[in-house]
């Protein structure tokens, strides 16, 4: 399966914005953007793009690649979801970001069984977990309402799961889930509003982008 393999905080660097790609890492004094706020690349310095006046196309691309980046996702799949998107009744630009968020990696994610989504997509791709009772490796599989996820049974016994209760407990269920600790579950109670998905996102520029 295709994905990004540059290092992500050239990601943070090039949108002139924390990202928040990496986890922990990124609310401490190692995040590269705090370091090295510029753009990365040899005319980074100067401020290329950033502080030039931007064109209405250079800022629909910045936001498409900025949600792009924070979910993880390639250019074929992203356009893949617009495509999607227009042929569903309803805001465009919404249901784009509920279908982003609905994928399984983003929602193990957000359940805070992954510190991030990068790691979320590998522990999926491993084969970790089941979704309506039957094992799963694809972490683009879109959830609906009523989805039930869960950590395998062999797979809690891996070093990686051994704790992962602990670390869940510190981070937040999105308010559109719910999940079991105790039994490292969770189901999907509903798509999330627009005010529940976070990451600065202008949906409506990625629109705009697409319908060029
Ligand atoms: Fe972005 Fe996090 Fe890297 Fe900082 S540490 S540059 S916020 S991915």
């Amino acid at each position: 399966m295709a994905r990004y393999i540059e290092p992500v905080c050239k990601l943070c660097r090039r949108e002139g914005e924390k990202l928040f790609l990496k986890g922990e890492r990124c609310y401490t004094s190692k995040c590269a953007f705090e370091r090295r706020s510029y753009g990365p690349g040899q005319h980074g310095q100067a401020g290329q793009g950033r502080n030039r006046r931007m064109s209405d196309y250079s800022r629909q691309l910045r936001a498409k690649q900025k949600a792009r980046s924070i979910y993880g996702v390639l250019e074929k799949q992203f356009r893949r979801y617009y495509s999607i998107a227009i042929k569903t009744r309803g805001i465009t630009g919404l249901i784009m970001l509920q279908i982003l968020e609905a994928r399984l990696d983003n929602v193990v994610y957000r359940m805070g069984f992954a510190a991030n989504r990068a790691q979320a997509r590998q522990m999926v791709n491993h084969g970790h977990f089941i979704v309506n009772g039957r094992k799963t490796d694809i972490p683009s599989m879109v959830m609906k309402a009523g989805d039930t996820i869960q950590v395998r049974e062999e797979s809690k016994k891996n070093g990686l799961f051994k704790d992962l209760a602990e670390q869940a407990e510190k981070t937040n269920c999105a308010l559109w889930l719910e999940r079991d600790l105790k039994t490292l579950s969770g189901r999907v109670l509903r798509m999330p509003e627009r005010g529940e998905i976070d990451g600065n996102l202008n949906e409506q520029l990625i629109v705009e982008y697409y319908s060029r």
